[in-house]
């Protein structure tokens, strides 16, 4: 009966196994496609930001040409000063080209703050730039290890349940289809094993006498609640 409790417990440890293999493998693809969507997402922050620059050194230049126009009319204007006739004339001249230098004077305020945008537009794309680095580095680190462990998982998975069937091949088959139905619908978990007095699947209390056949080890003991197979600790360290 030893070695049968014993077999149990080891069943259960490969049971353990696969059911982190399976946990791995829900977890690795989504640690696969974060590693993934991190370099898209920087490389799309990088692109935004780069269309940025370039729409302020758009309007920077729109501006330049303004005050290009600007000042190529008051030359013109300027010119034809001489050949003015009339008192208002002149004046109207005048206040054309006073006009015209408050359009350049406004027009060069808005450039500083563009220039102001422009480098602030750098430093930040810069920054960009490195997290993109990081970004696409920790991919490059990360990627083909990831990919390999998944596509390990499956194989040990079918190793691990194939060593747990043949432990299974030594135990009455009414014993291993229990054991089974219980690994299916009991959270993975046919055996536990006495925690402090309760059932270490679901907390239920241990009655005295249950406590005393578990350490006995002459029959399979089954949780009073839940119905797992109970199992004293010292069944770990049987040989
Ligand atoms: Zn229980």
């Amino acid at each position: 009966m030893q070695e049968t409790l014993k077999t149990l417990a080891n069943m259960q440890s490969l049971d353990d196994a696969i059911g982190r293999y399976k946990v791995l493998q829900e977890e690795l693809p989504k640690q696969l496609n974060d590693l993934i969507d991190a370099v898209t997402q920087a490389t799309a922050d990088l692109v935004a930001g780069e269309a940025e620059k370039l729409e302020i050194n758009k309007q920077q230049r729109a501006l330049e040409g303004d005050i290009k126009a600007y000042q190529d009319k008051i030359r013109k204007h300027g010119g034809q000063l001489a050949d003015i006739k009339t008192n208002k004339e002149y004046k109207a001249l005048n206040s054309e080209i006073a006009y015209l230098k408050e359009k350049i004077s406004e027009a060069e305020s808005v450039l500083l703050d563009l220039m102001e945008q422009e480098a602030a537009a750098k430093e930040k794309n810069l920054e960009l730039k490195e997290a993109l680095d990081k970004a696409e580095k920790n991919k490059l680190n990360k990627e083909g290890d990831l990919r390999s462990q998944i596509a390990e998982l499956e194989g040990k998975i079918e190793s691990t349940r194939s060593e747990r069937n043949n432990l299974a091949r030594s135990l009455p088959t009414p014993l291993i289809k229990r054991y089974g139905n219980m690994i299916k619908n009991k959270g993975n978990k046919a055996v536990a094993y006495n925690k402090d007095g309760s059932c270490g699947g679901c907390g239920f209390v241990i009655r005295q006498q249950m406590r005393i056949e578990l350490q006995l080890m002459k029959k399979i003991v089954y949780c009073e609640n839940c119905g797992r197979i109970l199992l004293d600790n010292a069944v770990k360290n049987l040989a």
